[in-house]
């Protein structure tokens, strides 16, 4: 059993329009690092899921109708409540996914803070007044909740993937139903658990555990009381989503793969650039859409960059995240694992070396050692597929336009980094890179003040910041004639 100061905490009921409810039907829920079972979380079918959806059509009018102030008031108590219970909210998440605690804390406060960003934004939804086109016109802009929001978050942010897009939603004046990854299903409850104690009306938010992931995500796609989808996750099932709401003309938000170019130029500060590779490849252990997938390193520094990061990486301890001093957990599950070896071996076959690593870890099950592997170049699969998982690849490049090409040639465009002294080549660059988010001489670019979002195959969307309510409001447009 975990160890909970509020043992409540860990519900595994489906949350429905305040009520808690069960099926008869369960899925079970694993520690990827134990392989032990946590809990029996309850399914809810299409019905179930159906039902929500009325429910949270009905909460829309009443919440819409409160003011700002009001809806933000609640936020606030939910944001209050979560950092009162950050130490066992991140329990249970270092619990289903395996990250390490002190990580998963991090995720709990940075999920929070959004709550918090946005309980504050509550109140400043404004419109706009334009000058009439004829004098005898008046123009008006108003800006009003799109109405049910459908969400379906992946298994890498348990807690901040919902609370980044429920609490923009919630703070305009939407409704919410919230189905989480099937991993990880009890972080999402505990947050409704939270939600309901600061004051939630009933119908408002909605968690709806469920391990037919494909049968929910078409109900919430064609059912036409559902306004909105906002979906993170892979680019594949994205584009199942996009073409499933095409039928109702559903809104999106898309926040989806990632394939991050690090560049490191010559007149890098090299050791900045080691520390900021680390935080930027193996934070949950590369399984994050920013995660640096490919590692770009100009060949005056190619040797000091990787004989550096290579002696980090080797001593990044590896386990259980309960365990003190862990850095790298477990990876999700096989499917996982298989994909990282995958992508080892092609890059092996193709001439790369492996400078530390390059293994399954001897504690077994999901455990990957954190690996360096060099002399990597564009015909090897990291080039173009997200790996997701604790592998850094490096390429050797020449020129500045050589490093730009490289780290552009991919579909995806979510975040990018780079390491330069030089500010003619930090605008330059910043400015061709093809993606959402730059970091310059950093490798680590979330927080709720600034928009988080991608180009290209990544998404579209923005969360966070003062952007980040858009995405959950339509513009109506007041033409005043006769004055
Ligand atoms: P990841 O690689 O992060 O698991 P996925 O896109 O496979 O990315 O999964 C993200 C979320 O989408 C998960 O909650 C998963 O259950 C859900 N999902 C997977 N397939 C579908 C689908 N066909 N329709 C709706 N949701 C899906």
């Amino acid at each position: 059993m975990l160890k909970l100061n509020d043992p409540a905490l860990l519900e595994t009921r489906a949350y429905v329009n305040g009520e808690w409810i069960e099926t008869g039907r369960t899925f079970a829920v694993f520690n990827p690092a134990t392989g032990d079972k946590i809990a029996d979380v309850t399914d809810l079918g299409v019905d179930d899921v159906s039902r929500a959806i009325d429910k949270a059509y009905d909460a829309r009018a009443s919440w819409a109708a409160k003011t700002g102030k009001e809806r933000g008031a609640v936020l606030r108590k939910w944001f209050d409540l979560i950092l009162e219970n950050a130490d066992d909210l991140a329990t249970i998440l270092t619990a289903e996914m395996g990250k390490p605690l002190a990580e998963a804390k991090g995720e709990i406060l940075y999920g929070a803070s959004y709550v918090e960003w946005f309980a504050e934004e509550a109140k400043r939804i404004y419109g706009d007044v334009i000058p009439g086109h004829q004098p005898d016109k008046r123009i008006v802009v108003l800006k009003q909740p799109v109405g049910v929001v459908g969400s379906i978050t992946p298994w890498n942010f348990p807690n901040a993937m919902i609370a980044r897009k429920v609490a923009p939603a919630l703070a305009v004046g939407c409704t919410f139903v919230a189905r989480p990854a099937e991993l990880t299903p009890l972080s999402a409850l505990a947050m409704a658990v939270l939600g309901e104690r600061a004051g939630l009306p009933q119908g408002v938010f909605n968690v709806i555990p469920s391990i037919d992931a494909s049968a929910i995500g078409k109900e919430l796609c064609a059912n036409p009381k559902v306004a909105k989808i906002t979906f993170t996750g892979s680019t594949r099932v994205g584009k199942i989503l996009m073409e499933q709401g095409a039928a109702t003309i559903k809104k999106v938000s898309m926040e989806l793969g990632g394939n991050a170019p690090f560049i490191v130029f010559d007149d890098a500060d090299v050791d900045a650039a080691v520390e900021g590779a680390l935080i930027a490849k193996y934070r949950n252990a590369g399984q994050t859409c920013v995660c640096a997938n490919r590692i770009y390193v100009q060949s005056g520094v190619y040797k000091e960059f990787s004989e550096k990061l290579s002696k980090r990486v080797a001593a990044l301890s590896v386990g259980d995240g309960f365990q003190d001093g862990v850095a790298i957990g477990p990876l999700i599950n096989e499917a996982a694992l298989s994909k990282v070896e995958a992508h080892l071996s092609d890059a092996i076959a193709k001439g790369a070396r492996i400078a530390t690593g390059g293994q399954r870890h001897a504690l077994g099950g999901t455990f990957f050692q954190p690996t360096v592997v060099t002399d990597v170049n564009r015909s090897m699969i990291v080039q173009h597929e997200e790996t997701f998982g604790p592998i850094a690849p490096l390429f050797e490049f020449e020129t500045e336009d050589e490093a730009v090409e490289l780290a552009n040639d991919t579909e995806f465009g979510l975040a990018g980094y780079f390491y330069s002294k030089d500010i003619s080549r930090v605008w330059r660059v910043a400015e061709r890179l093809e993606t959402g988010m730059v970091g310059i001489n950093t490798g680590l670019i979330s927080t709720e003040v600034a928009p988080f979002g991608g180009v290209k195959q990544s998404g579209q969307g923005r969360e966070g910041s003062k952007y980040g309510a858009d995405d959950y409001l339509e513009l109506k447009y007041m033409c005043f004639g006769e004055i």
